[in-house]
């Protein structure tokens, strides 16, 4: 190919999967979700850059994927769904995720929030989305390898807290960690069995809300 047909190429493919991420947000839209903020977010996030090629024709599809070692980027009608519920009525400034994976959840949200801070305990996961997160140029997330299970202490409390893998429970480092009207979203429960909690801390007190039922990759607390 020649360095014009080369470039025409691209051209072609940036079309396509625009059209595919057009047609995604469609059916999102369908299944439900109505909250055009989180649409346009999902619109603009290239979600064949957070998988590998081989996986890219199926990148527009409702599904999850495989992104190695045991793990998958989750189906974007939950990505739209659970932002909804971290978002609510005020933006959040400061948001915390647990479980980068891809990195693709953490660029939804900096494509919606000031400050986006997102903690992953894989090595390889953590070196991957930092890349793709930087290439892209997301300027407003903060990646850590880490156990996500005891927050970032130095960097709270946050107004928004995301957990992208399912535990019997919620650490409670991550609950001290939310700020005041702040909105803490996560699965819970055993593996099949999991369900969307959100939390809203008021004062000294905690609401919980027990949502939609859910499958997530589990949670790994401590060192394994
Ligand atoms: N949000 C991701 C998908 C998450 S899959 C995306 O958009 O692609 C769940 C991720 O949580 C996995 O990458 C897994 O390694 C990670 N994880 C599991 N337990 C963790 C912990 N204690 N701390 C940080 N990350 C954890």
């Amino acid at each position: 190919m020649s360095r014009d047909q080369l470039h025409s190429h691209a051209r072609g493919l940036g079309m396509a999967s625009e059209r595919s991420r057009r047609r995604l947000v469609e059916r999102l839209r369908q299944k439900g979700v109505a909250d055009e903020r989180v649409l346009e977010a999902m619109e603009r996030v290239q979600r064949h850059r957070f998988v590998d090629e081989a996986m890219a024709s199926r990148a527009y599809d409702d599904t999850a994927l495989p992104i190695g070692h045991s793990q998958t980027i989750s189906q974007p009608y939950v990505v739209a769904h659970m932002t909804h519920l971290l978002l609510g009525q005020s933006v959040p400034e400061r948001v915390l995720e647990v479980g980068t994976g891809s990195g693709y959840q953490a660029a939804v949200l900096a494509e919606l929030v000031p400050l986006v801070y997102s903690v992953e305990r894989i090595p390889a996961l953590y070196d991957r989305a930092r890349r793709r997160l930087q290439e892209l140029g997301y300027r407003n997330v903060r990646l850590r390898q880490s156990d996500g299970s005891i927050g970032l202490p130095e960097y709270g409390p946050f107004d928004g807290i995301l957990v992208t893998a399912g535990g019997e429970e919620i650490p409670r480092p991550l609950i001290d960690q939310l700020a005041d009207g702040g909105r803490l979203v996560a699965p819970v429960g055993p593996r099949h069995a999991q369900h969307i909690f959100r939390i809203t801390r008021r004062g000294a007190s905690l609401d919980w809300q027990k949502l939609d039922a859910v499958t997530f990759v589990p949670l790994i607390v401590g060192e394994q």
